[in-house]
């Protein structure tokens, strides 16, 4: 049934006018006969928020959630899961998950073959036959309307005694197949120089503040120069909160230097969903507490991610309704980091519904204690 949304406060985009109508087909459009209203209660409206850094590949990785727990419930209308799956399983992940969920969900294949099956403690790349090329552009052609890149995580503990070649190899695999490269960065080696070497334009840095020692961009001033630089010529620096991968200070003293991330994302799955990450709204306010600017954390939940992942980072008539509406309200929640750091944020996101096509889901945080710790 057609849907009329009503006082809100546009935010991220510029809507031609103070109603969005949306028509039985789910698409904005001009004008309709009947249709129920959704009052907004002067909440902030802005395009679907995007979490370009999830793991809902459930069952076929034992770390990864089921989607619903990441998705219209916490306001997210669309994600990108970030290389559970590798080619042996990727059809698994597409016809389970992507397939059947209400949200967009799009999807890193890991070079390494068995993906993240047994994270860490089977690391996709430490094992014989880690990688097969042939195989892996395969996939890609086959499920190339829902790959959004090639993801390979360049961590002390994943490649082993590898070093760098895992990361050549998958950024050759992404430059034949023309994704993106998603490099997960950590513990050295691989040292962060040799991987930001690799790297051009559209490449995604996850874990961008991680605060693991001797490797992290703010680990001499030459480094950060170096990632300011990258982030400058279109590297996108994502922060992939994690279970150990987001560190407060490393955060606060990149933004205020001037190294703003391009999109803000979760890395949820089971041993974080429950803290310190919970959701994509805590992780904004996280951000948010620590310098960004309101305008650059809807940017990072919103229509950076959204563009990355070719969805409407400006919806008009004639587009797919896709948005998230929610509120800014004060708060004195503490919040914690991956490394044992505290802080009160001073302001949380609230999500409140997520619109996709004519239809409306109620969301709210995955905490509604008020304490985010
Ligand atoms: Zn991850």
């Amino acid at each position: 049934m057609s849907l009329r949304l009503t006082n809100f406060r546009p935010v991220g985009f510029s809507p031609s006018c103070d109603e969005i109508l949306i028509d039985d087909a789910g698409k904005i459009c001009d004008e309709v006969d009947s249709a129920r209203t959704l009052d907004c209660n002067g909440a902030c409206l802005s395009p679907g928020w995007a979490d370009l850094h999830v793991h809902v590949w459930y069952g076929g990785s034992d770390f990864s959630i089921r989607a619903h727990r990441v998705g219209v419930a916490r306001g997210v209308t669309a994600m990108a899961d970030a290389g559970s799956a590798g080619e042996a399983t990727f059809h698994g992940l597409r016809e389970y998950v992507i397939d059947t969920q209400p949200e967009t969900i799009r999807a890193f294949v890991n070079i390494g073959t068995i993906g993240l099956v047994a994270c860490n403690r089977v690391p996709e790349l430490a094992i014989d036959n880690a990688i097969d090329i042939g195989r892996t552009l395969a996939v890609i052609e086959r499920h190339r309307d829902v790959i959004c890149g090639v993801k390979v995580r360049a961590g002390e503990m994943v490649v082993a005694n590898h070093g760098i070649e895992p990361v050549h190899v998958a950024k050759r695999v992404a430059d034949e197949t023309g994704l993106p490269l998603m490099v997960h960065i950590g513990a050295a080696p691989p040292a962060l120089r040799d991987i930001f070497d690799v790297l051009t334009p559209g490449d995604v840095v996850t874990h961008c503040f991680h605060g693991k020692p001797g490797n992290t961009i703010s680990e001499t001033p030459e480094m950060f120069e170096r990632a300011k630089e990258l982030a400058a010529r279109g590297v996108l620096m994502d922060v992939g909160h994690g279970a150990a991968s987001f560190d407060f200070a490393i955060a606060r003293g990149a933004i205020r230097d001037g190294l703003r991330p391009h999109s803000i994302s979760t890395d949820a799955h089971q041993y974080n969903i429950d803290g310190p990450v919970f959701d994509l709204a805590t992780t904004a306010a996280k951000l948010l507490a620590l310098g960004l600017s309101f305008d650059d954390c809807i940017a990072g939940i919103s229509t950076n991610p959204r563009r990355f992942l070719g969805l409407d980072a400006a919806p008009g008539v004639g587009a797919r309704a896709d948005f998230t509406i929610f509120d800014l309200l004060d708060s004195s929640a503490l919040a914690r980091d991956s490394v044992g750091n505290t802080m009160t944020l001073g302001q949380m996101f609230e999500p409140r519904h997520a619109i996709l096509g004519d239809r409306v889901y109620r969301a709210a945080r995955a905490t509604t204690h008020g304490a985010a710790a």
